[in-house]
């Protein structure tokens, strides 16, 4: 039986309501700042779905654009002047940077003010996830497709207490605050990676796979558990158009449930993006 699919618009825009309620009711417009160096054109579609939401949600949207010539005193002090801006409440840098400065992404990241650190990527706020995964989700920046995740396993009632999770890739933006947050919603977690000796054995144990990795088509449908969570977390242009890291096609005969691409976490980051802005805005109250 073909698996059931869970979609994320469902659950992404009963969270952009929300959000756009709780902002109607607020004195000023929260706003988000993205920082993009150069002209990377996936990165453009990214910016243009975040300006869209906010501007869904009633929040205030800026870009800042830098030439791909631009210096790292340029980007930084870019990012200084976002952190100094009363309006401004949410910043990220969208990445990749242009090679020349991309030994600079973990001095951008640590540059962003962590309370305005909306991708969660701050060391502040990654130990935050660390150390108090719940609190982290309910008041902090936590990664928002980590976050989009879990949101995504609570609307279709999939909870993975007890089950084993095995996590593919391990990425800070991904991988690692999924394991996180699955860790603290009492999953068994298993983290594999392009290291990984036998991935296949490792994912046949999944009562729920996620996999993030950004290889097209990475793992057979053979190789699923059949039943299993599977949730798609992959982005790929290839020249059939957007695929996943899962063979859809043969996955979807074994899985029990599975994300589409597109149209399956994709809309969740974004709303997951949004609830970050909002709660770093009302956490600008209390500071
Ligand atoms: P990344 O390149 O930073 O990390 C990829 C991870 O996959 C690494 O940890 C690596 O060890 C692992 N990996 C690579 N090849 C592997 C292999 N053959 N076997 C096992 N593990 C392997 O990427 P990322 O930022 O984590 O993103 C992963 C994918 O998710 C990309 O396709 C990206 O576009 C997509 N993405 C989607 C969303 C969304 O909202 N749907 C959000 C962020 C990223």
């Amino acid at each position: 039986m073909a698996a059931t699919l869970l979609y994320g618009h469902p659950a992404a825009d009963q969270i952009i309501n929300r959000l756009e309620d709780q902002v109607q009711a607020l004195d000023e417009k929260p706003g988000l700042a993205a920082v993009l160096v150069g002209d990377d054109p996936a990165s453009q579609i990214y910016l243009r779905n975040k300006k869209e939401a906010c501007r869904k949600i009633g929040c205030h949207f800026e870009n800042i654009i830098l030439p791909d010539t631009a210096t790292p005193e340029e980007l930084l002090t870019a990012i200084d002047r976002l952190n100094n801006n009363p309006a401004i409440h949410g910043i990220l840098c969208q990445f990749p940077l242009p090679p020349v400065l991309s030994h600079l992404k973990n001095q951008v990241i640590s540059r962003i003010d962590p309370h305005k650190d909306v991708d969660g990527l701050h060391p502040v706020n990654v130990g935050r996830l660390s150390t108090n995964p719940k609190k982290a989700l309910n008041h902090g920046l936590v990664p928002a497709t980590a976050k989009g995740i879990l949101e995504l396993l609570r609307f279709y009632q999939l909870d993975p207490a007890g089950k084993h999770a095995v996590i593919v890739g391990r990425s800070n933006l991904v991988g690692k605050p999924t394991a996180q947050l699955l860790l603290a919603a009492n999953a068994t977690v298993t983290q594999a990676h392009s290291r990984t000796s036998d991935l296949q054995k490792l994912v046949r144990l999944a009562d729920l796979l996620v996999v993030a990795t950004g290889q097209p088509r990475l793992i057979p449908g053979d190789w699923i558990k059949p039943g299993a969570v599977v949730i798609d977390v992959g982005i790929n242009r290839t020249a059939s158009g957007l695929v996943g890291d899962t063979d859809f096609a043969s996955a979807q005969d074994r899985a029990g449930y599975i994300t589409p691409v597109p149209g399956g976490v994709g809309p969740m980051t974004i709303a997951m993006l949004m609830a970050n802005l909002i709660t770093a805005y009302q956490n600008s109250l209390r500071s």
